[in-house]
């Protein structure tokens, strides 16, 4: 495929014109040979690297949010959801995981992410085949030092150059701020170490934290809901890489663009940027191309339109227009110049997304809508976003 009449993103500031070659997966910025070209005007649009989600849990995402206090922390928080909100909680878990993984992927996909990392056991292979999205693969993890009693023989058996997520420090009490000493006891606080939260951290913690070479993954509407709070100015200035994660519709606003406009409240767009880009895929240890667009790197791309603004703040202003995953376009808006969507896609079934638009996706969505419907009785929400369609 070449596209045509497009600026792409440089970085967070800077985007030029250029057209681009899709092939095998990867992106060129000279012809390549292939017979059967596709060409598709880009004109009056921006190319972003697609963005990458460094916390979700996947199989979440049907979930309404649940909660009714500000918790000390998040051992608290699930002890009270599991006692309060069981017959909730049963009634989404009879939907099937797989078709939940599917869910949680499409949340992504919505928000213009091409990569996710998940916190939870993976989709099985076959699954993750279906999915519109990539999952990051290489890593090891730990729920949390309460949930997971084996987690330091989980955080040796994971190689260095994978990076190792567990949820640490999700509270505001002494409880919370003891985890980090435990993990650095445990000699747990390396580089390859991804705390996810990290709201408890304490200034002493923090220094073992920026020694260690840690990362942070924020996911600041998750903290406000269930913490009343997130990182603080110290935290989020310190010498620590940190990206930015959506956590699961349980305690989250919404996906990745809703938390990108909570962010914004504490740091600005060009770091935030980075932060869903470049950093994420650092941090996540992915492959070179990642977060980027960069000649023979993944041709994974969320477009959006041109309204002459940087690409950071494009990203704060619009939604998707388009997103390309592996060279494939999976989701077009139903605003984007097409004569007909059946172009693209043989199954063109409008699926509206609260506050969103109306979009076309390449897997087909009305079976997922349905057996859904069919199993929890009810027209499914996803990350709390009412999903209206046909029929
Ligand atoms: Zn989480």
């Amino acid at each position: 495929m070449k596209i045509t009449g497009t600026r792409i993103a440089v970085n967070a500031r800077d985007a030029k014109a250029v057209d681009l070659w899709l092939s095998r997966g990867r992106v060129f910025f000279s012809a390549i040979s292939d017979s059967k070209q596709r060409v598709l005007d880009l004109s009056g649009f921006l190319i972003l690297p697609g963005l990458i989600n460094a916390h979700d849990h996947l199989e979440l995402n049907l979930f309404p949010r649940l909660g009714r206090a500000i918790y000390p922390n998040a051992t608290a928080w699930a002890e009270d959801i599991h006692y309060a909100y069981k017959s909730s909680i049963e009634e989404q878990r009879a939907v099937p995981k797989r078709a939940r993984f599917r869910w949680g992927a499409t949340k992504n996909l919505l928000s213009g992410v091409t990569t996710v990392a998940q916190h939870n056991a993976l989709p099985s292979a076959a699954n993750r085949e279906n999915l519109p999205i990539r999952v990051l693969t290489r890593y090891g993890w730990a729920h949390s030092l309460h949930f997971c009693r084996d987690w330091h023989e989980r955080f040796q058996a994971t190689p260095e150059k994978f990076p190792f997520f567990i949820h640490a420090a999700e509270g505001t009490d002494e409880a919370a701020r003891k985890e980090i000493d435990i993990l650095n006891r445990g000699g747990a606080l390396t580089p390859s170490t991804v705390l996810v939260h990290g709201v408890g951290i304490g200034r002493k913690q923090l220094k073992w934290v920026e020694d260690g070479g840690c990362s942070l993954v924020w996911c600041p509407s998750s903290n406000h809901f269930t913490l009343g709070c997130s990182l603080d100015r110290e935290i989020l200035n310190a010498r620590v890489p940190i990206a930015l994660g959506t956590d699961s519709a349980l305690t989250a606003k919404g996906d990745l663009l809703d938390e990108l406009h909570v962010a914004h409240n504490a740091v600005p767009a060009e770091r935030l940027y980075d932060m869903v880009t470049c950093m994420a895929a650092r941090i996540l240890k992915l492959p070179p191309g990642y977060g980027e667009i960069r000649y023979g790197g993944p041709a994974d791309l969320l477009v959006m339109r041109d309204d002459g603004l940087t690409p950071a703040e494009t990203l704060l202003r619009a939604s998707p227009q388009l997103v390309i995953v592996r060279g494939r376009i999976e989701l077009v808006s139903a605003d984007f110049p097409l004569s007909d969507p059946g172009e693209l896609f043989e199954d063109a079934f409008p699926l509206q997304v609260e506050n969103r638009g109306t979009y076309f996706l390449r897997n087909p969505i009305k079976p997922l809508i349905d057996e859904t419907r069919h199993i929890s009785g009810r027209e499914p929400r996803l990350a709390g976003k009412q999903l209206h369609h046909d029929a």
